[in-house]
């Protein structure tokens, strides 16, 4: 179906509406099975860029696509995004004024649009039309509402399983960023789309720093951390209402400004809040888990659990909403064990406590975790990573390690003969060698590694199993009583000579207040460019993103474009924001060159200092530099042209010296073999001199 490679087609595409230069991962993968009429399953993190998977082939093929998305919210941000790009983009959802909905239907019609979004309830209404028009693909986003096993179930995303079959010649695309394989099977299947292609994304988000702390004095650590955050967004998730609202009422007391969010509120005070958040007018939220879900807000800088989320599923969703404009989002988990107990005492009536229990405690070793807490992450997420990630606090101050291997060969291979059949206190029983009931009931004395490691207690051995767990050595299948059984990583320990590190149990507790470290950012261009974004925002009354995300103006003030051509490459900049907003952008950055007296180099500086008439060795003790790298500053200087009498500085004779040197050094010898050849008595900075001045 594609004449010319794809890649080659797209990426001008991707430039000239979207204006950025490379696809993120999987995109382009996505984009092409699309493209060549085939159904896809498209699993990637939340802030992965599902969207451009169908916006960029509407763009490319025939048609019109149709997109079928669950928020209206959602919907309106989308297509406000799609218009600022100049791509021609409309919504259709049940709260639109009637005569807005006849314009938009016969735009549709008309075949006008290059993408048309509806919402599920809203999309029988268009079954006759959709046999007139051409279309040229279905997207389902957010396609997790049609299972139950997901955690968004929507009833009117189950009739969309009869678009396939009215019209299979069409490609369907189903996007989400659900994981797991249950949900997935059970989208295909509903979606009457058995076949797709699947692609799975990593899980990823490396720009999101992850910290966990123990969950005193919360308050302090959060005004604490506020205090280097003034202007950023950022959520906070707290597990009741009323504390949602105590928390804004303290922040707002200490002169910030936040806002509660709860489904205990009118429909209206909550559109307002949201809308408030995305449009930069509030920047913090004091949220239950009702918060969030479809906010395609960029710029969100740090997410705060200030309790325990129920499950890893849910925390990862979370903190997922910061950083979705891949700059760095700091997020952070206050653990507390009275919240482990709350949550328990919510479960206990609940219909699958088992397994809810189970992905609780899960959640609590998350915490507790000794190891790299992405590792962690990732690996429960199916997705087997062994390397640190030096983005969590774990990695940043990491406790002292020990070779488990002999260990953890001990524990796998128990897990193993166990037939990865049974639950972690039963493994920890057998490799103890307890004599209990259970164990003779089951026969499980008989197995080889009973009491492989007796001489560890019964809650070192826990904790180490956890620790196994945490790094993807081992796992739970919460579905078939939470039994232990081995990753691939586990049999590389077992048969393939992989090592194992484990933490030192009972070290002395973590610093819990630790060194604060970002420091206030210097404001400078970037600053100038959000309050502009914010003005031009304010004025065509769209969110600040729509104009410019955070990535781009931090693009811009890395590369100070200062012409139109220049503007062009800064990444988001299409050919339709290029027409719009170069010229005030342009200005702006203009009159801040202008203005910033232009940072005069190092050598420079040295220079000056040198003709005033000050010594080498005065100005090295003036600019706290090395004598060294003053002289290498005059030399700079003199091969530039400027009046400086080197030979004032290396004696003839020293030079002669120098050159002799030369010829009885084998070449290409570096400035150590001189040095040493002098027996330490030449500094360097002679010998480069001495150097410089035979080869000019
Ligand atoms: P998702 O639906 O997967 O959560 P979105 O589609 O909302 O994510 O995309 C998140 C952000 O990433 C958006 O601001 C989008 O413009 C940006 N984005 C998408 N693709 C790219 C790309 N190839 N390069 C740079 N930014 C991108
Ligand atoms: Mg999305």
């Amino acid at each position: 179906m594609l004449a010319i490679d794809p890649k080659q087609q797209l990426l001008p595409l991707l430039k000239t509406h979207f204006g950025y230069d490379t696809f993120r991962p999987n995109q382009l993968e996505v984009i092409k099975d699309l493209m060549s009429a085939k159904d896809v399953l498209a699993i990637m993190p939340t802030g992965g860029g599902k969207s451009l998977c169908f916006q960029l082939p509407a763009l490319a093929m025939e048609g019109t696509a149709i997109v079928i998305s669950p928020l209206i919210a959602l919907m309106k941000d989308q297509v406000d995004v799609l218009q600022a790009n100049g791509i021609a983009a409309a919504y259709y959802n049940s709260s639109q004024a009637s005569e807005v909905q006849q314009e938009i239907f016969q735009q549709l019609r008309n075949g006008e649009l290059k993408l048309f979004y509806v919402a599920p309830e809203s999309i029988n209404q268009f079954n006759s039309v959709f046999e007139e028009i051409k279309i040229s693909l279905f997207a389902v986003d957010e396609a997790h509402c049609i299972s139950s096993w997901g955690h968004d179930f929507r009833p009117a995303y189950t009739q969309l399983g009869g678009l396939k079959t009215k019209f299979p010649e069409l490609p369907v695309i189903a996007l989400t960023a659900t994981a797991d394989k249950a949900t997935q099977d059970d989208i295909a299947e509903q979606l009457s789309i058995p076949r797709a292609s699947r692609h799975l994304a990593s899980f990823n988000r490396p720009n999101l720093y992850l910290d966990v702390r123990p969950g005193q004095d919360r308050i302090k650590q959060i005004l604490n951390f506020l205090q280097q955050r003034s202007d950023e967004s950022g959520i906070i998730y707290c597990l009741s209402r009323k504390n949602t609202e105590m928390l804004a009422d303290k922040l707002r007391n200490a002169g910030y400004d936040a806002k509660a969010y709860h489904a205990g509120m009118s429909t209206e005070e909550r559109t307002q809040v949201q809308e408030d958040f995305i449009n930069d007018r509030t920047p913090i939220i004091c949220a239950t888990i009702a918060f969030g879900m479809g906010i395609d807000k960029s710029n969100v800088r740090w997410v705060i659990h200030y309790n325990l989320p129920k499950n890893l599923e849910g925390y990862y969703q979370e903190i997922g909403r910061g950083g979705r404009d891949s700059l760095p989002a700091h997020t952070l988990l206050f653990y507390s064990y009275a919240d482990v107990v709350q949550l328990r005492k919510f479960i206990a009536d609940s219909e699958n406590a088992q397994v809810q229990y189970a992905k609780l405690e899960r959640m609590q070793q998350y915490a507790e975790a000794l190891s790299c807490r992405r590792i962690a992450l990732l690996n429960y997420f199916g997705e087997h990573v062994t390397q640190g990630c030096g983005n969590c606090d774990i990695c940043k101050t990491p406790p002292s390690y020990f070779d488990a291997t002999l260990l953890t060969q001990k524990i796998c291979s128990a897990v193993a003969r166990l037939k990865e059949q049974e639950p972690m206190g039963v493994l920890i029983d057998v490799l103890r060698g307890s004599q209990n009931a259970q164990i003779f009931e089951k026969g499980l004395q008989n197995i080889k590694t009973f009491g492989a490691v007796k001489d560890v207690s019964w809650q070192d051995l826990q904790q180490y199993v956890i620790q196994l767990l945490n790094q993807g050595v081992l796992e739970i299948n919460f579905r078939e009583n939470s039994r232990i059984a081995l990753t691939p990583l586990a049999k590389k320990v077992l048969y393939d000579k992989e090592t194992v590190q484990l933490a030192i149990l009972n070290q002395v507790e973590k610093q819990t207040e630790r060194k604060t470290r970002a420091k206030i950012e210097k404001k400078g261009l970037f600053e100038k460019l959000r309050i502009l974004r914010y003005q031009i925002a304010k004025e065509q009354g769209v969110p600040a993103y729509v104009v410019f995300g955070d990535a781009s103006l931090k693009d811009m003030e890395a590369k100070q474009p200062l012409t139109k051509s220049e503007f062009e490459q800064v990444s988001g900049v299409g050919e339709a924001k290029l027409e719009k907003y170069a010229d005030v952008f342009l200005k702006e950055i203009a009159e801040h060159v202008a203005f910033v007296k232009p940072k005069v180099a190092t050598h420079e500086q040295t220079w000056a200092f040198f003709k005033e008439g000050l010594s080498p060795t005065d100005i090295a003790v003036k600019r706290e530099l090395t004598e060294n790298t003053i002289y290498s500053h005059l030399m700079k200087m003199h091969a530039q042209g400027e009046e400086i009498d080197l030979h004032e500085l290396v004696s003839s004779k020293e030079l002669s010296k120098i050159e002799k040197a030369k010829i009885e050094l084998p070449k290409a010898e570096g400035l150590k073999a001189y040095f040493e050849y002098f027996e330490e008595k030449v500094p360097y900075w002679k010998i480069k001199i001495g150097l410089y001045l035979l080869d000019t």
